[in-house]
């Protein structure tokens, strides 16, 4: 027997339709790259956004075409992330940090039909646009009076005149929610880029997933800003989730240092941020240097790398913003689990809640995951057993863009290259990633301990480990550090630090200092580069 309830497909639009209904007057507020801070409300971005559907529509886009962008967070991102998906075409998000031949590449292997992008960009745009194979037509995100000339870029068109020459009324068309809805590479740090194609319904299903308390918990009363990139992964999801919560919004643009953040987390009473530790520690920094603190701050976000417990302390202990811990991948949509505590924690002492705090958390409902050893056999719950991280649920990838890599599963399970433990409440943590992995003497030293370790120490600003050629052991660690400025510590204090902190044979056996560690298109640690950069490193014989 059927059940007798009504049948709604599970649409984007669907969540920009209930912000305008229901909080249409909510905020959303934009510091945008011609410099100043541009406001308008929900009910503001409907107009457009259909304004823009119109736009798509006259200018030959249709159902399933990619629309590309190279953009910041801003409020005309945000049209695009309504206006494309929910006329029924693809939002491919572009990543701008990457080199001009990927963003070539991706842009072809995606067969992207118009680019739209931040006036930032023009160097890029122009790079790249004798180039691409498939992009018919290029879009100024600004207005007339900023339109760059003389550019050379063809076929450029401006934003606001196509937001100007489109009629607002446009009935966001009705389909499959299976069908694509958004696309996003891969930043490719494991071989070429792969895009990840996601679906109306698997959008939706994680927006009210990644919303719930025990996840990034918002609601209608939260000021969220995201600093985590619409040019990567939806930004964790935030400019859905804020449609459907009816959040108020604020994005940063391009100005992403300290300053520039908490300027605007001030000013705009923001309670919730999400973003990739780097970020934070130019936040961090600022604020320390400074003697500020957070008014209204409440709780951020960090995940797309290991959260140190150090910069974990420092927001929880010295500024009483609460930190969740989470992680996931683009894979994912991307949320997989967020680290909330469960009540009988509470009655921890500071430490234990801490040791929990830094483990990536527990599974979201809808998320499920096991870990796996290398005879591909289940391990135990225990919080010991490490393997490897499997998932599966109705956000997580079938198959990527065009077949590419073939069927990535394992029996169902889409295999995260991540290596974990998972402890019977069901906290995962991660140890590495299967490639960061350093294996000495035949057994598993995992780096990000050791990096946490190393951060803790009051004169490093950043570290990695990564694992060198050792004659004896096959591979040791080695430690690669930046100094806070003006900071000093020796190689011999810093390896004497690890000291009672981990098994004696873990520690690394090397310091190298550096003035910059190289960081990938998505703010990560760039492993394979340093292990380029060190594979000649001699140890020092014990
Ligand atoms: P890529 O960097 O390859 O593009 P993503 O941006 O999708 O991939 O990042 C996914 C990877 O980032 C995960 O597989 C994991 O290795 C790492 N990651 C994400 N969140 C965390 C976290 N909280 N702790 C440790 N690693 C994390």
């Amino acid at each position: 027997m059927n059940g007798l309830m009504q049948q709604h497909a599970l649409l984007i639009s669907t969540l920009l339709t209930h912000a305008e209904r229901h909080h249409g007057d909510q905020e959303i507020v934009s510091r945008r790259v011609e410099g100043d801070v541009h406001r308008y409300t929900y009910r503001d971005l409907g107009e457009r956004a259909r304004r823009m559907a119109n736009a798509l529509a006259a200018h030959g886009i249709s159902f399933g075409d990619r629309v590309a962008t190279l953009a910041w967070n801003g409020y005309r991102h945000m049209e695009l992330y309504y206006a494309v998906s929910g006329s029924g075409a693809v939002l491919h998000t572009l990543n701008p940090r990457l080199h001009p031949d990927q963003v070539v590449w991706i842009a072809d292997h995606a067969e992207d039909q118009v680019l739209f992008f931040d006036l930032t960009f023009l160097p890029l745009i122009e790079a790249i646009a004798p180039r691409v194979k498939t992009i018919k037509a290029f879009v100024a995100m600004t207005d007339r009076t900023r339109m760059p000339s003389g550019s050379g870029v063809p076929n450029l068109l401006c934003y606001e005149d196509l937001i100007e020459a489109h009629a607002p009324d446009f009935a966001w068309p009705s389909f499959d929610e299976n069908t694509a809805s958004s696309l996003c590479y891969t930043s490719g740090t494991t071989g070429n880029p792969k895009g990840a194609l996601y679906s109306h319904r698997s959008t939706v299903l994680h927006t009210y997933a990644a919303a719930l308390p025990d996840a990034l918990n918002c609601s209608a009363r939260d000021v969220i800003l995201p600093v985590v990139p619409m040019f990567h992964v939806n930004a964790w999801g935030l400019p859905y989730i804020a449609c459907m919560v009816g959040a108020k919004l604020v994005f940063p643009g391009p100005w992403l240092d300290g300053k520039s953040l908490h300027d605007l987390f001030e000013s705009e009473g923001v309670t919730v941020s999400a973003g990739v530790p780097t970020v934070w520690q130019g936040l961090l920094a600022y604020v320390e240097g400074n003697r500020k603190s957070f008014t209204t701050m409440r709780r951020t976000i960090i995940g797309g790398a290991a959260c140190p417990p150090a910069m974990m302390s420092a927001f929880q202990d010295r500024y009483d913003v609460q930190v969740l811990h989470a992680w996931g991948m683009t894979e994912l949509s991307p949320v997989g689990t967020v680290c909330t505590l469960k009540p009988k924690h509470q009655a921890l002492d500071d430490d234990a809640r801490r040791a929990i705090q830094a483990k990536q958390g527990r599974a979201v409902y809808g998320i499920d995951m096991k870990i796996v050893g290398e005879d591909g056999r289940e391990l135990p719950h225990d919080g010991k057993a490490s393997g490897e991280l499997m998932v599966r649920g109705p956000w997580v990838i079938s198959r990527y863009f065009k077949g590419e890599g073939g069927d990535p599963l394992v029996d169902g399970w889409f295999p995260t290259g991540d290596v974990s433990t998972i402890d019977p409440d069901g906290y995962m943590q991660i140890t590495d990633r299967s490639k960061d992995v350093i294996k000495s003497g035949g057994e598993w030293i995992g780096s990000i301990d050791l990096e946490n370790i190393a951060v803790a120490h009051p004169a490093v600003a950043l570290a990695a480990c990564i694992g060198t050629k050792h004659p004896k052991w096959d591979e040791r660690p080695l430690l690669v550090v930046v100094k806070k400025p003006g900071a000093d510590v020796t190689r011999e204090e810093l390896i004497a630090s690890y000291e009672g902190k981990i098994a004696k044979w873990w520690t690394p056996d090397d310091v190298v200092f550096v003035d910059d560690i190289p960081l990938g298109a998505t703010g990560k640690i760039q492993k394979n580069k340093l292990r380029e950069m060190f594979k000649h490193h001699c140890l020092p014989t014990a």
